[in-house]
């Protein structure tokens, strides 16, 4: 299910959710901000960050002449160094309110994700209060409960990611007409590339496609409307690649969301993660309580 406020929620478990800017702002992301001065969170996305630079290093010059005694000491050292060196922590996650053990995991997950929505990404937060929500996200902002394991802090961490690809990063303009689609009060263009992926499964923000089936979700959390859709395939394609391709042969939406991950985000990347979830015939409730390893850094 889906909310768009921390204080409208459903009976039903709430795992996780997306939030309307303001109110996200407002309640949970910047607890200090004054609730008369509400920030737009649609974001200019800022220069994109590039997580996979390596350190500079010296280069080895193979074959050269120079007596080695001159410059082989520097190249030693500076190779024994840098298996070590921890990759720089993304703005997003470059927060001492963030516990550092939860900051390298959030920092290896987001630079193992493809990088085109990297940058819509502004702040993580993360909660050690006992959050009545596991993980929260807005355009830019996505909160996550710091009490959960590790295993399901990165699942929802990639879950709340899959909503900031959707809806911060995946956007249309008005210059587009209507898309039917809504996000709350938020119209969404048809130019919205998410767009031909809600229209899988659904017309309308509310209304599914006549004669879908449960099975055609990944979980039953991802039938709750097209942005939960979207964020849970999102995770499955990440952590159940295996699974997803396998029920993706035998269910033709499920076929469709596959290939759409794939051509729009994915592109075949390599995958971070193996799954151990195993397509038994029955739909999983949460992408992000499914077992898996993790494989990534890279
Ligand atoms: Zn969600």
């Amino acid at each position: 299910m889906r909310t768009r406020s921390l204080f409208i929620t459903s009976g039903v478990i709430l795992l996780t959710c997306n939030l309307s800017v303001a109110v996200l702002e407002y309640s949970v992301a910047e607890p200090r901000a004054s609730a008369t001065t509400p920030t737009t969170i649609r974001a200019s996305v800022s220069a994109p960050q590039n997580p996979r630079k390596r350190p500079q290093t010296v280069p080895v010059v193979h074959g050269s002449s120079k007596p080695a005694q001159t410059i082989a000491p520097v190249l030693i050292a500076t190779k024994e160094r840098e298996p070590q060196a921890k990759p720089t922590l993304l703005e997003a996650v470059d927060h001492t309110d963030i516990r550092a053990h939860h900051q390298e995991i959030a920092n290896e997950v987001l630079r193992a994700l493809p990088t085109q929505c990297l940058s819509a990404l502004k702040r993580l937060y993360v909660r050690y209060d006992n959050p009545d929500q596991r993980g929260l996200a807005g355009k830019n902002s996505i909160i996550l409960d710091g009490s959960v394991p590790d295993s399901e802090f990165r699942a929802l961490l990639i879950h709340e990611f899959g909503h900031i690809t959707d809806l911060g990063c995946l956007t249309g303009a008005n210059a587009s007409a209507p898309s039917g689609f809504r996000d709350g009060t938020e119209t969404i263009y048809a130019n919205d590339p998410s767009v031909g992926f809600y229209q899988i499964s659904w017309t309308s923000s509310r209304t599914k496609v006549s004669g879908t089936q449960d099975e055609d979700f990944v979980s039953g959390y991802a039938s709750w409307d097209p942005f939960e859709d979207f964020a849970e395939t999102f995770a499955y394609y990440v952590l159940q690649r295996d699974a997803f391709a396998m029920r993706a042969e035998e269910n033709t939406a499920l076929a469709e969301k596959f290939a759409w991950m794939e051509t729009h985000i994915f592109q075949q990347d390599t995958a971070v993660a193996t799954g151990t979830h195993r397509w038994t015939g029955t739909v999983p409730w949460d992408v992000t309580k499914l077992g898996y390893a993790w494989l990534a850094s890279r």
